[in-house]
């Protein structure tokens, strides 16, 4: 049984107390185990308040984030590496036993070249690092591949798992995300199986980022792949039906991909579950 969750920019652009609790009731009646709340800004979260509200509506949560312009790992290490720790407290102080998402860069930052051995070496030996301050708090960091036009670092999945056995501590894993491969794969299934047990958290979401099950994802290889691996990690539906300032630019969502956001909750949820199920993972 795979854990079921969304990120909360379903239902929300900010973690503002209002905003905590659109995403949060929203989960509960979608029937969902957990919310992934967006650590964009961990000093900001009331980690009191949101708590709260997780015990009141019976929502458990995980953490994800992009670095700040101003924390690019390559650029800024010791900036990238105190944000993190920021964040891996806030996570810890949540609940949360996962801090996951594009830990090691900031989105919409490029060279105009491919990494460099340097900047692989300064990203692995930065999150080794945070991943056993992470240790020491219960929390696990997973490394999640992004599309070529929001970071030049890691785009494939195989890449992800070559930083994760780069950083070699237990509590980092592969996350991937079905809209990334959908842009850099050469399909789902190969790619998915080849992570094994390394892989511990999905986010499923369309190729245009709208309803899944109405784009060009393949979502019969997704589970099929889910499955050959026997996968025991978290699913998170990802979509970005509301706005988020800080990576609207670096997302570039321009149209309204979804329409009606409640359609992306019900017919998003019901499609992604008919799937689970079918490949023995609900
Ligand atoms: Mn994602």
């Amino acid at each position: 049984m795979t854990l079921t969750g969304a990120h909360a920019f379903i239902w929300a652009g900010d973690w503002s107390p209002e905003g905590a609790r659109r995403a949060i009731a929203g989960a509960a009646a979608a029937g969902l185990d957990f919310i992934e709340i967006p650590l964009l800004h961990p000093d900001a979260v009331d980690v009191e308040g949101t708590r709260a509200l997780l015990d009141e509506y019976g929502v458990t949560c995980t953490t994800g984030l992009g670095l700040p312009r101003e924390a690019h790992i390559t650029v800024a290490p010791d900036r990238a590496a105190a944000f993190l720790k920021s964040a891996v407290d806030v996570a810890s102080r949540l609940g949360s036993p996962v801090l996951t998402g594009a830990i090691y860069t900031h989105l919409g930052t490029l060279t105009g070249k491919p990494p460099t051995e340097e900047e692989l070496a300064t990203t692995a030996r930065v999150l080794k690092d945070v991943a056993r301050y992470a240790a020491d708090q219960g929390v696990a960091l997973g490394v999640e591949n992004i599309n070529r036009y929001e970071t030049y670092l890691i785009n494939l999945a195989s890449q992800a798992l070559e930083m994760v056995k780069r950083i070699d501590e237990p509590n980092t894993f592969v996350h991937l995300d079905t809209y990334h491969m959908n842009i850099e794969e050469k399909g789902f299934y190969e790619p998915i199986v080849a992570m094994g047990e390394h892989l511990q958290y999905v986010h499923l979401s369309e190729s245009d980022r709208g309803i899944p099950g109405t784009g060009n994802v393949h979502w019969d290889d997704v589970f099929r792949g889910l499955q050959a691996i026997g996968y025991q990690g978290r699913m998170a539906m990802e979509s970005f039906a509301a706005v988020n300032p800080d990576i609207i630019g670096a997302t570039a969502m321009w149209r309204d991909v979804v329409g009606d956001p409640q359609r992306l909750v019900t017919d998003g949820f019901a499609f992604l579950r008919q799937k689970a199920a079918a490949y023995g993972l609900g």
